[in-house]
């Protein structure tokens, strides 16, 4: 009964972070609901079990490994058992993904934050919150959008992830963009951009351009953490934005991919009624992915 409690407060937090704090049983016995909520806890957070492929690729497996995982399913369980890196070890859940695995648009972002670490789901916080905003601004809503980060699992203290974590973790991220095989990926801020380019190119020169990543348009825009400190790139992130919607529509205005996309915000995304703000220098985004 503990593990059902507990199942059952994690699951209204998580509900509660994402900005819904009511839960309506329509007609549900409560054994129905205690039922639900144990399936969805153990789809959340399933221990491999040691002996397995699962329990022996979440040990020790090799990028290979990872990158020859079949589906989205055992890709998670892996994952969610996953001690590959030092960050196991202080972590609280693994935020392994949010949104549909047939999405056409895919956001990478960096790391989670505090909030995620408690949830198990990517982008919670205040600069989830303006994801989906900007997302919306463009005709996108958040429950079509497969949304992860390049990491699983949160650094301690928000600092930046380490050279040898990206290389442990990216392939779960790598695999992820293979399995939605999405129509643009959009990389959100320098982390996710770098890894899946191969570059060390700054955000600067990597925006307002469609790139491609195995063959998928790519579009690189700030972390909206970074946008929560400067609201100055709130409208180069509503272009960037643009150009992804631009490309799911297959119409890019008689242009071809490489330009960016013309136009102006009618209203600044993250404040609807007030002007967008102006472009700004970049530094390198916070945390809340
Ligand atoms: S950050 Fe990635 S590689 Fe490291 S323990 Fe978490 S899931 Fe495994």
């Amino acid at each position: 009964m503990t593990a059902t409690r507990d199942a059952l407060r994690s699951y209204l937090r998580g509900r509660e972070a994402l900005g819904v704090p009511e839960v309506f049983l329509s007609g549900a016995s409560r054994d129905d609901v205690l039922d639900a909520v144990r399936g969805a806890a153990s789809h959340v957070q399933d221990p491999a079990p040691a002996g397995t492929d699962v329990g022996r690729i979440a040990r020790e497996g090799s990028r290979e490994d990872i990158l020859g995982i079949s589906d989205m399913e055992n890709l998670r369980r892996v994952a969610e058992a996953c001690s590959r890196c030092g960050l196991h070890s202080t972590r609280t859940k693994v935020v392994f993904a949010d949104g549909p695995a047939e999405a056409r648009v895919l956001c990478v972002g960096e790391a989670p934050g505090a909030n995620e670490d408690r949830t198990g789901l990517p982008f919670v916080g205040r600069a989830g919150k303006l994801l989906d905003r900007l997302l919306l601004s463009v005709g996108f809503s958040r429950s079509e959008v497969f949304i992860c980060n390049v990491l699983k699992c949160r650094p301690p203290g928000n600092r930046n992830p380490l050279p040898d974590e990206i290389e442990a973790c990216s392939p779960f991220m790598l695999r992820q963009v293979e399995l939605v095989r999405p129509a643009v990926i959009v990389a959100l801020g320098t982390f996710a951009a770098q890894t899946l380019l191969g570059t060390r190119d700054s955000l600067r020169h990597l925006r307002g351009r469609t790139h491609l990543y195995e063959g998928y348009p790519l579009v690189v825009t700030y972390h909206p953490a970074a946008l929560l400190r400067n609201a100055g790139w709130t409208r180069p992130s509503w272009r960037d934005l643009q150009l992804a919607r631009r490309i799911v529509d297959g119409d890019h205005g008689g242009s071809t991919l490489g330009e960016q996309v013309e136009g102006e915000p009618a209203t600044n995304p993250d404040n609807p009624g007030s002007p967008a703000g102006s472009q700004g220098q970049l530094t390198l985004g916070g945390r809340d992915g």
